[in-house]
């Protein structure tokens, strides 16, 4: 997982590539490097750090040329040192390429790489292409052939940007199983893992499919199949998001941007699906075997999904991990199968990898996603968007509440098509949110008070997060976010589990965050607030019940809100006190460390 940025045209490629790869730095930052090419010859500057450390540090904003690629990585294989960042070259220093993703096969390359003399410099998995490629040109009549042949050899994901010094007016770049967009200008051409990395320069945008790749000089561009070698027509996008939108506004991280992003967020996400709901309604209403697949944040989301499911269409999903389902549910799934998958990047390989599984069984896939034009919507079906815009912070936060949008909105129009559930209280509830929006508006009003409680609990260890029916998602949302960016030890379960062993582990002043909305089981959750009192626990509750002030040590009062409802809401002040506790104790919450925000290796 990491990021590309490739540029040709009359520029100082070097400019071009370090503004891009800063803005591709969510995807992965261990590591970072440049090659461009003047004059038949590669400059490469590489080496480990921050983006911004690397440009003062290696010069990279001195490099000539007016062609070059751009990485930042996020190591697979090989610990991310100088060496190991990419570029990476051949023996002969004419063929440089950066990479995104693994190949499987490529010890097996490597040894027969070095039986013929091949000198290897790193220990990663993307050095064997280059010297494949040199080995398979002593055979070929040109570059190209030799590219694909080589390519036609390697077994895993790669998204390739390649450059040979033999060819001085193009790139290549090639697309399997990581994403990668080609951005076509004026006498200039762009391509990147993803399209903000170029979006200042133009908004036009072909996506390449997996197996695709292009070549692209100044003026023009191909793009062919791999494996048959024959050229494709792919369609222009015009980009909608602006770069404003991509950027801080004024935020000191995107991360809290994003939070205060989601009233917008929200309502994007109601309007750009009212039209198509229903029909995606009717197309899945027949099926009874139902399975959500997905990862993290967006794995929480199907956790609530099943609760809208089970209440209001009267469907029991099977929610899963899509790392576990395609090794433990290989044998279940079949033509009668609905599989939704939930991915905000519409990348994530083990995502990905379920839905390719539910698509060869003939299972009917819904995706949820964010990213437009991304490898899981064309997989799916049928494609449902989030419409969050670009989230650059890496923990999740309005893909999250957009995604419980969408989800709401299918179960209850599910709900009507299958006549499940009372008419009037599918009307109040889509009502209900319609005004989620103002809610969390509302919501975010607390944040002063969520800083100062932060404030309180910067030294604390270990948190509880404890919820009953849809708020155990809620708890297990919010500890993961406390988890990912302030790395405090965080537990989420549901209330009911705390007397079967996680109680041993309350004492005096430990937080337990109560979420106990109206609902079901109110009742049972103040039982549960009050044996974690017992034990010295220092309780911070969330709900909308005036009792709550005194069970709590503190209490955050939410607006009243169906209880269907309450985990687009309550989800809000978890991400905030994440935040805050993230940055008070000196985190840079938008690159939490060892994570990355598209997680496109398994
Ligand atoms: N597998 C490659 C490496 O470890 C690429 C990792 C990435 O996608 O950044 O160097």
């Amino acid at each position: 997982m990491c990021g590309i940025i490739g540029y040709i045209g009359e520029r100082p490629a070097c400019e071009v590539i370090v503004r891009g790869l800063k803005r591709l730095e969510y995807r992965g930052y261990d590591s970072a490097g440049i090659v461009t090419e003047e004059n038949g010859e590669l400059f490469i500057r590489k080496g480990a750090g921050r983006i911004d450390e690397l440009t003062g540090k290696l010069g990279f904003l001195e490099m000539p040329g007016k062609r070059g690629i751009g990485h930042t990585r996020w190591a697979t294989h090989g610990v991310p040192n100088d060496i190991n960042a990419h570029p990476q070259r051949d023996c002969t220093g004419k063929i440089a390429l950066v990479h995104n993703g693994i190949i499987e096969n490529f010890a097996e390359i490597k040894e027969e790489l070095l039986s013929k003399g091949h000198r290897f410099e790193s220990d990663t998995d993307t050095e064997v292409i280059a010297h494949l490629i040199e080995e398979e040109l002593k055979s070929s009549e040109s570059f190209e052939e030799a590219m694909r042949r080589a390519l036609l050899r390697l077994k895993g994901s790669f998204a390739l940007g390649i450059i040979y010094t033999g060819e001085p007016d193009r790139l290549y770049f090639v697309r399997n199983e990581s994403p990668l967009v080609l951005g076509i200008g004026d006498g200039e051409n762009f391509a990147a893992s993803d399209v903000p990395a170029f979006l200042e320069y133009t908004n036009r945008a072909i996506f390449l499919d997996d197996r695709e790749y292009a070549v692209v000089t100044k003026d023009s561009y191909v793009v062919k199949n791999l494996d048959t070698g024959e050229t494709v027509e792919k369609p222009i996008h015009e980009i909608e998001w602006t770069l404003e939108m991509a950027e801080k506004a004024g935020f000191p991280h995107f991360m809290l941007k994003e939070i205060y992003e989601q009233p917008r967020a929200i309502r994007d996400a109601i309007h750009g699906n009212a039209d198509v709901i229903r029909t995606v309604a009717e197309e899945i209403a027949k099926y009874e075997k139902i399975f959500i697949v997905a990862m993290g944040t967006s794995y929480h989301a199907g956790l609530v999904g099943k609760y809208l499911f089970q209440r209001l269409a009267k469907r029991v999903p099977v929610v899963e991990d899509a790392s576990e389902f395609r090794y433990e549910f290989d044998d279940l799934v079949d033509e009668d199968s609905l599989v939704i998958a939930i991915t905000q990047s519409g990348e994530t390989a083990d995502t990905l990898a379920a839905m390719k599984l539910a698509k060869r069984k003939g299972a009917k896939v819904l995706a949820i996603v964010n990213v437009v034009g991304s490898m899981a919507t064309r997989i799916a079906d049928l494609t449902l968007y989030t419409h969050a815009g670009p989230e650059i912070g890496v923990a999740a936060t309005k893909t999250y509440t957009t995604q419980l949008t969408v989800l709401t909105m299918l179960a209850i129009e599910l709900a009507r098509v299958l006549g499940t559930a009372d008419e009037s209280y599918l009307n109040a509830l889509e009502e209900g949110l319609n005004a989620i929006p103002e809610l969390v508006e509302s919501v975010l009003k607390h944040d002063e008070s969520l800083r100062e409680l932060a404030e309180s609990l910067v030294d604390r260890r270990d948190f509880f997060y404890i919820g009953r029916g849809i708020s155990v998602p809620t708890a297990l949302e919010g500890a993961l976010k406390l988890k990912e960016i302030s790395y405090i030890h965080a537990e989420g379960l549901s209330a009911g589990e705390l007397k079967h062993g996680p109680l041993a582990l309350l004492e005096d002043g430990v937080p337990v965050v109560a979420i106990a909305p109206s609902g079901r089981t109110f009742d049972k959750m103040v039982g549960n607030m009050e044996e974690s009192r017992a034990r010295g626990a220092f309780v911070i509750s969330l709900g909308d019940r005036g009792e709550l002030k005194r069970l709590s040590d503190v209490l955050i009062e939410m607006p009243e809100t169906d209880e269907l409802l309450t985990p687009i809401l309550y989800a809000v002040p978890l991400q905030l006190i994440a935040y805050h506790l993230a940055v008070l104790r000196g985190n840079d919450p938008d690159k939490p460390r060892n994570l990355a925000k598209s997680v496109t290796v398994e």
